[in-house]
């Protein structure tokens, strides 16, 4: 069995702006283990960047209140003193942000970039040395060496992305976080960068948390996969289970796969799920999302929701009831 990496147990993120509650992360729970690909998925507001940015505890201290734990490699990030957390980050998380085109410092050139992250974890090193290391990052980005003096507008949108990987890939993290990375790139760019990170994940053997609304990412590349609702994580199992529809799902998973197009099917409509994301400063009571379930009933109006297992596959709808088994009160979900 792999060793684990990541543990978040029981994490609630709530931001606070004068008298308003936004109550972003509502008690969730994910592993990830030594050399696995998990995606999370969900719509905007889901929590999922919120959740992220917990992991390398950089939230915005003034205006979040965080609960619950989590460890990275058995030590609670959410207690390391800043010091521990520099040394964390970059060199043993790193994360890739939605857009390469305000990731970078428009006025260094790219391999003082790549250069800075190396020089900050491993100390000084000479010029010839660090232009070698520099050149090798690249290289496995697919970017030629020769590239590291020019500067980000001299790159198109991929290649950008491609440098923003290579910073966050620069120390060879245990943990790289990637935040819908290939949201901002067109079709056949965001094809290649994914390649990319495929080779990346088995030369280094790096675990990823791939965040994405993009199920076509999640099957090309996860092993595991959670399903976040309203700050909550509402469905997770393998990549086999949450894909094969002959198993039983979350509604709002149901919804997911029934908003793609079929290929196969002459339809002059989608078919997306009724209803908005709620507000996260109102959650609806009971199953948040009662509003918009078509199975919903009295019972998913209020009280809790239980999460239902069976094996390694966990969800949380009442609809579940004879399907798996209860959690235990305070058991771990993942
Ligand atoms: Fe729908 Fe009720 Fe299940 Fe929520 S608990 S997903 S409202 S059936």
């Amino acid at each position: 069995m792999s060793e684990e990496l990541l543990k978040i147990k029981g994490l609630n993120v709530r931001y606070v702006v004068g008298k308003e509650v936004s109550e972003a992360v509502n008690g969730i729970d994910i592993v990830i283990n030594q050399g696995e690909t998990l995606g999370l998925v969900g719509e905007t507001g889901a929590g999922k960047t919120t959740t992220a940015l917990s992991i390398m505890n950089m939230l915005p201290q003034y205006v979040s209140r965080v609960q619950g734990e989590i460890f990275y490699k058995g030590k609670d990030v959410l207690k390391m003193k800043e010091h521990e957390l520099r040394k964390l980050r970059g060199k043993q998380i790193s994360m890739v942000f939605q857009d390469p085109m305000t990731s970078l410092n428009p006025v260094y050139r790219v391999g003082e970039q790549i250069g800075e992250v190396l020089t900050l974890h491993e100390g000084k090193m000479s010029k010839g040395e660090l232009r070698k290391r520099v050149g090798e990052i690249l290289e496995l980005v697919g970017i030629p060496a020769s590239r590291q003096d020019e500067y980000p507008h001299q790159f198109s949108g991929g290649m950008k992305q491609r440098v923003i990987i290579a910073i966050a890939i620069a120390c060879r993290p245990e943990l790289l976080i990637a935040d819908e990375p290939t949201t901002a790139l067109d079709v056949t760019i965001q094809a290649q960068v994914l390649d990319m990170m495929q080779d990346l994940r088995n030369t280094l053997n790096s675990s990823i948390l791939m965040i994405t609304h993009d199920l076509g990412i999640v099957a090309s590349f996860c092993d595991n996969v959670a399903i976040m609702y309203a700050g909550e994580i509402v469905e997770y199992g393998t990549l086999d289970e949450i894909f094969d529809r002959t198993e039983k799902h979350h509604p709002y998973t149901e919804g997911l796969f029934n908003a793609i197009p079929n290929l196969n099917v002459k339809t002059d409509r989608l078919n997306p799920i009724q209803g908005m994301t709620p507000d996260p400063r109102d959650l609806p009571a009971g199953c948040k999302f009662h509003p918009r379930c078509p199975h919903a009933c009295d019972a998913c109006k209020s009280g809790q929701v239980p999460v239902y297992r069976r094996g390694t596959h966990q969800i949380k709808c009442l609809l579940a009831e004879e399907w798996g088994e209860k959690e235990c009160e305070g058991e771990e979900q993942v």
